[in-house]
């Protein structure tokens, strides 16, 4: 593998042809129907619209876990998080499994991550592995506790002083993680979408417009950030981990459920040779990795088990089954090893226009064509089709035996920063 890789760099470099930067453009908990490349009719995202209007713009893709830790772990393995034993946060990825920072380094990469949630840090995520810097620091404490996220404007700020100091001769791939739509939402002075104070706004209402206004923030920051990126021979793959919920059926947050709003995640790609477009195959978390590394011509990692977006062609019909393991970890250990055995609390699989939830009171069937909001359960309608995507959900089950892992010891930093963030209990 090694071998391999450095084999091609040096094809690459033999070639005349110089590699080109990689950037891994990341939003914790950004659904895709806020942003106004996916038609949301406030204005969050001028900065990420610009960008989508020079990118291929996948308008279907989902993530593997609506959960930080798995969903990255799966997105830069491209393996689902059950075969890894990385189905919760706090459970790091194991070493025997290649991870694609390593390929960018092994083929002479300068690779830099800059990760602003408390469940990416090295010791719970394990994603440090390949990265020469892996910023995880979280330096400033609020409200009395240790911070649980970086702002915006400081992962700029880190990011534009690495680029300046930046080994110019090499290549670089970048991992840059913003995190500030992850609850709790706060609204930022001068960025509100909604444009009516909060006091003017219902509950509900001003949840979404301090989601909407988290998003405007970040959106502004990035803009520095694509600002200092180098112009020419630069790719970049802007996605999200997850969605979140904003009291659609009944619930805020992202862990504990597998409808479209925490399961439906931007992702466009821009750079050099890519012509602008929408595409509305069905892509998924673990195309990432493949994606990732073919931009920059590297092999594949062993065993990934996604697409290459850019490469690949990929089925209309193609079989999307994804999971959830709920939401808390427990505090001590004890607890954390018992719900590790536990399967998932939900799965839903999602073929076509068609896409079935089990794991509720009852299956739920819903046509996404026709109901993108998932308000009306099929399944008493249409039990042929529930029947035969509950067969492809008990396919895909058989084929991917879900596996343990090692989940990572809580220091009691840990345990105040989750608890701040919710994850808890
Ligand atoms: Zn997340």
């Amino acid at each position: 593998m090694l071998l391999k890789t450095i084999t091609i760099a040096l094809l690459l470099a033999g070639s005349g042809a110089e590699q080109p930067n990689v950037v891994f453009l990341t939003v914790d908990t950004l659904r895709a129907d806020h942003l106004g490349v996916y038609g949301y009719r406030r204005d969050t995202s001028p900065v990420l619209d610009a960008l989508a209007a020079r990118s291929v713009v996948f308008e279907d893709a989902v993530c593997e876990e609506p959960q930080t830790g798995p969903s990255f772990i799966s997105m830069l393995t491209s393996r689902f998080p059950r075969v890894v034993g990385t189905t919760r946060n706090g459970v790091p990825v194991p070493a025997e499994v290649p991870v694609v920072a390593e390929s960018f380094r092994e083929a002479g990469y300068e690779t830099a991550a800059v990760v602003s949630n408390w469940n990416l840090k090295a010791a719970l995520s394990g994603l440090e592995r390949g990265f020469m810097l892996y910023d995880a620091g979280f330096m400033d404490k609020r409200i009395g506790v240790a911070e649980s996220e970086r702002g915006s404007d400081k992962v700029t700020d880190l990011i534009v002083r690495w680029l300046a100091e930046r080994d110019r001769a090499r290549p670089f791939f970048l991992w840059a993680h913003y995190m500030d739509p992850h609850g709790p939402y706060k609204m930022h002075k001068g960025f509100n979408p909604y444009g009516k104070p909060l006091r003017e706004l219902s509950p509900v209402e001003r949840t979404r417009a301090r989601y909407d206004s988290e998003i405007a923030f970040t959106d502004f920051h990035m803009g520095r950030l694509l600002g200092a990126l180098p112009k020419a021979n630069t790719f970049i793959v802007l996605v999200a981990d997850h969605g979140e919920s904003l009291h659609e059926h009944n619930y805020v947050g992202h862990t504990r459920r597998v409808y479209q709003t925490t399961m439906r995640v931007p992702f466009f790609i821009s750079g050099p040779g890519i012509k602008a477009r929408r595409d509305a195959s069905p892509v998924r978390g673990v195309d990432v990795a493949p994606t990732l590394l073919g931009l920059a011509g590297l092999p594949p990692l062993d065993r990934m088990m996604g697409l290459d977006v850019i490469r690949d062609a990929i089925p209309l019909e193609r079989v999307r089954v994804v999971e959830t393991y709920g939401g808390s970890i427990p505090r001590d250990a004890e607890g954390r090893r018992a719900l590790a055995t536990r399967p998932p609390s939900l799965q839903a699989v999602i073929v076509g226009p068609w896409k079935l939830i089990l794991g509720g009171r009852k299956p739920q069937l819903f046509n996404l064509a026709e109901d993108p909001e998932e308000r009306k359960n099929r399944a008493r309608r249409y039990p042929a089709e529930t029947q035969r995507l509950t067969a492809l959900i008990d396919v895909w089950n058989a084929a991917n035996p879900k596996v343990l892992a090692e989940a990572a010891p809580l220091s009691e930093e840990d345990v105040e920063a989750l608890d701040a963030l919710g994850y808890l209990r």
